[in-house]
């Protein structure tokens, strides 16, 4: 038995159409059992990929990260999970950069590889990439072996995207769910773990414009605290994150006039 909050559930790979669920509990959904596993990890790859990437990462941290650590007395970091997609991401990158504020990108290896030039950009223009899974897998009904693949074959298509290389520094599980097999893989991978302390519940929207819905999302996203990691979606392309990007100019100004600096997961 699994109970999973912030549920968004891949049912195709590329196609990647999300069912989006309150909380799902019980034996596996027919959409998690469609899921489609990822490419086998060749054995050289299985190693830590991307030692030629033009980005260092921190030491992995040796418990999961919620909150942001206080690298300055207010820090805050900005997510986006399960992306890139053409139609959500180019957006928030237009409203970061007016902004000049980074955020970080918890793509899914799958779009990853559909959608490379909007790796490409989202690393180009200073934000942090994060590994969210090939297919957004719920990793604690995954082998160690097929854990593993999940994971390289996502930093993979990541790193094949930008000139250089990149080597994702993060991983957050789909749902928030890990073992404690996935955080040891992570971490032998370079990776810590991340998961997130303020919830907009963005993942609920409906397929419309909702000014109230966007009420909900900013008032999530600012329940004030000193270090918050603030959980939203751009992806994936099946599912409609506009109320997402049109809350997100107000999230930033929240923090902004109050002195927030905006950082990645570990406050760098
Ligand atoms: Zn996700």
């Amino acid at each position: 038995m699994v109970t999973r909050t912030a549920a968004c559930v891949t049912t195709a790979v590329v196609a990647t159409a999300m069912i989006c669920a309150a909380t799902v509990t019980g034996p596996a959904s027919s959409a998690l059992r469609r899921l489609p596993a990822a490419p086998a990890a060749s054995a050289a790859t299985t190693a830590t990929t991307a030692t030629t990437a033009n980005n260092r990462c921190p030491p992995p941290k040796g418990d999961v990260v919620t909150r942001v650590p206080a690298t300055v007395p207010k820090n805050v970091a900005l997510t986006f999970d399960d992306g890139p997609s053409p139609s959500w991401t180019p957006q928030l990158l237009d409203i970061l950069k007016t902004n000049r504020v980074h955020a970080t990108f918890f793509m899914v290896g799958a779009n990853a590889r559909a959608y490379p030039r909007l790796v490409r950009r989202v690393a180009a223009e200073g934000h942090t990439v994060g590994n969210h899974t090939y297919s957004h897998a719920d990793m604690t009904r995954l082998s160690a072996r097929r854990q593993e693949a999940q994971l390289d074959s996502t930093t993979r298509s990541i790193s094949a995207a930008v000139r250089g290389g990149y080597k994702p520094c993060f991983f957050r599980p789909p749902f928030g769910v890990y073992n404690s097999t996935t955080v040891r893989l992570a971490r032998a991978r370079g990776m810590s773990t991340v998961k997130w302390s303020r919830d907009t519940r963005d993942w609920t929207s409906p397929s419309h414009p909702s000014r109230s819905f966007q009420r909900t999302v900013v008032s999530n996203a600012t329940q004030l605290t000193a270090h918050p990691d603030i959980l939203m979606h751009d992806g994936s392309e099946g599912n409609y994150r506009q109320n997402t990007v049109d809350s997100v100019q107000r999230i930033i100004t929240f923090y902004k006039s109050r002195g927030y600096r905006f950082t990645d997961p570990v406050g760098r």
